[in-house]
């Protein structure tokens, strides 16, 4: 559908993807064939959702010594160590960290900020062509335009639906054999030996990466609870319907994935009633409040 005044653009230019950025570092030795094969796992990980690759390699990966630009550029500074963003004007992904990531290194968290990045950048994407500039239109289940992003979706679900892939990518690939290099798998083996000395076993399964001895769980976690609930109570409404939870997550991966938005729109309206799939951000704050109530 076409906007007025804009040229709705699907097509990716990575002729920009390897170029150099200021404040770049060449990637350490250990760090190669970590980067190499999460770039080919993610190839093999999205076909799985009926995605080709892209043309991507090492070099479309930049690692940059400048955490303060981050936090400037896009306002968010709950950040420590590092920081990663898929840059969609370079169709690349740059990753910020501060010396202490560089001198202490945590090879999985290095991963999966990645691999996030990455699914980002495999999600479904279009740009508007605004007086002679790019402008990022639709990402995932993102849209750029607030009203858009009302009638759709908003970027919690958005944030929930990357890092439940991630998770799912850290479960084929990332916890198994082979290993990218020497230290990536001693930071698995640590993370997977302190999981199973966790009673709650939802809670040791949602550890990402531990530094130092600090844990850390998978990003958006609040965002990823409100998805949770919301495919809870459409598996629950529709039982006929789906085999599992996770045919029901399934149905909001292709929607990241295709951006096509209708299968996910009749599953959420036959659930919650009509026209409700543009209130579905409203309603998944609804569930995790009605949860919060029933808790006290
Ligand atoms: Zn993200």
């Amino acid at each position: 559908m076409a906007e007025l005044g804009t040229h709705i653009i699907t097509d990716r230019d990575f002729s920009r993807s390897t170029k150099l950025l200021p404040g770049e570092r060449s990637k350490r030795k250990e760090e190669l064939p970590i980067i190499a094969g999460i770039v080919d796992d993610m190839a093999t990980f999205v076909s799985q959702y009926g995605v080709s690759p892209l043309p991507l390699g090492l070099k479309s990966i930049h690692l940059i010594r400048d955490l303060d630009k981050f936090v400037k550029v896009t306002g968010n500074d709950h950040v420590f160590n590092a920081a990663a963003e898929f840059d969609a004007e370079r169709q690349s992904i740059n990753v910020y960290s501060t010396a202490n990531q560089e001198n202490y290194p945590d090879y999985l968290e290095l991963a999966l900020q990645i691999s996030h990045e990455l699914l980002h950048m495999y999600s479904f994407y279009s740009a508007s062509l605004l007086s002679g500039h790019l402008e990022r239109r639709r990402s995932g289940l993102w849209a750029r335009d607030k009203e858009r992003m009302r009638q759709y979706t908003s970027n919690t679900l958005n944030e929930a639906v990357t890092e439940e892939l991630n998770k799912r990518f850290d479960q084929q690939f990332l916890s198994k054999p082979p290993h990218y290099s020497y230290g990536f798998m001693c930071s698995v083996k640590n993370r997977d030996f302190q999981r199973q000395n966790i009673e709650d076993k939802e809670y040791a399964e949602d550890i990402a990466h531990i530094n130092w001895d600090n844990w850390h769980t998978y990003s958006y976690g609040t965002d990823r609870h409100k998805l949770k609930l919301l495919i809870g109570r459409i598996y629950g409404s529709n039982p006929d319907q789906f085999t599992d939870s996770e045919a029901v997550f399934n149905v909001f991966a292709r929607a990241y994935f295709t951006g096509r938005l209708l299968p996910l729109a009749r599953v959420v309206e036959s659930t919650f009633g009509q026209s409700s799939f543009r209130r579905i951000g409203r309603i998944a704050d609804d569930l995790l409040i009605e949860e919060y109530q029933k808790k006290r």
